[in-house]
């Protein structure tokens, strides 16, 4: 168990449900919310940043980390590799803020016995169809690849009973609404406020 005085929050979801999207809504709206950059093999996409969005490393740093134990967990996923730095997490953990992570079911699961407090949300499209029409809209992907997709989507949508809060991406600002309501009802719950709660009593 890692020690930790804030909340911490899982994002999964299956490929094309909105969870990028969604994600980085929270991170604009919701303040003292830290946002946990995995470490990846993959190559950046257009637009994306190493050291905002992933910390962007080749093969052999990825295996180096693995065999000193540095990662919390890491996955395959399709032809690359994605893992939690061990250092890097528990760094921001104990500056007491509220860390968010983006990671697949697998590697949520795995994370959840490190922290087994950690809040699971799971974000679900309306439906397989417009999973379909999502994937093929965002254009990155041939129809080869959607098709894998939507396979491993199946996969992934298996595992929703492991989480504790499923938001369905229907319209997009009800969805982000949903998403940041349950970022505050975890905040507001008595164990987290209850310090302050006996402070503004002392007053009394
Ligand atoms: P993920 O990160 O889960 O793979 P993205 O955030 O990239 O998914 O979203 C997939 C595509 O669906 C994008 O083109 C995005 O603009 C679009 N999208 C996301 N949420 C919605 C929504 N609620 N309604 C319609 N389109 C959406
Ligand atoms: P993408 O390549 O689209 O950024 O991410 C592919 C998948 O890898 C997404 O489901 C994302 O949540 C997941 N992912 C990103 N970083 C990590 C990580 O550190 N660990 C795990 N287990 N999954 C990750």
């Amino acid at each position: 168990m890692i020690p930790h005085p804030g909340n911490v929050f899982v994002v999964s979801a299956p490929s094309g449900a909105g969870k990028s999207t969604l994600v980085h809504r929270l991170m604009a709206t919701v303040p003292d919310l830290v946002f946990s950059i995995s470490f990846t093999t993959r190559q950046p996409r257009p637009g994306e940043v190493d050291g905002r969005d992933y910390f962007f490393v080749e093969d052999a740093a990825f295996d180096a980390m693995v065999r000193s134990g540095g990662f919390l967990e890491w996955v395959q996923v399709y032809a690359h590799r994605y893992g939690t730095g061990r250092a890097w997490l528990e760094q921001q953990l104990a500056t007491g803020r509220d860390v968010l992570l983006d990671i697949e079911t697998t590697g949520a699961l795995n994370l959840r016995r490190a922290i087994p407090d950690a809040q699971m949300i799971f974000i679900l499209p309306p439906s397989a169809g417009i999973l379909a029409q999502r994937l093929r809209g965002r254009g990155k992907d041939s129809e080869e690849q959607v098709a894998i997709r939507l396979d491993h989507a199946r996969h992934e949508m298996e595992q929703f009973e492991a989480y504790d809060y499923l938001v369905v991406n229907d319209d997009l600002d009800a969805a982000s609404h949903r998403l940041e309501a349950i970022v505050q009802a975890v905040r507001a719950r008595r164990e987290r406020m209850a310090a302050q709660a006996r402070s503004i009593l002392a007053g009394f």
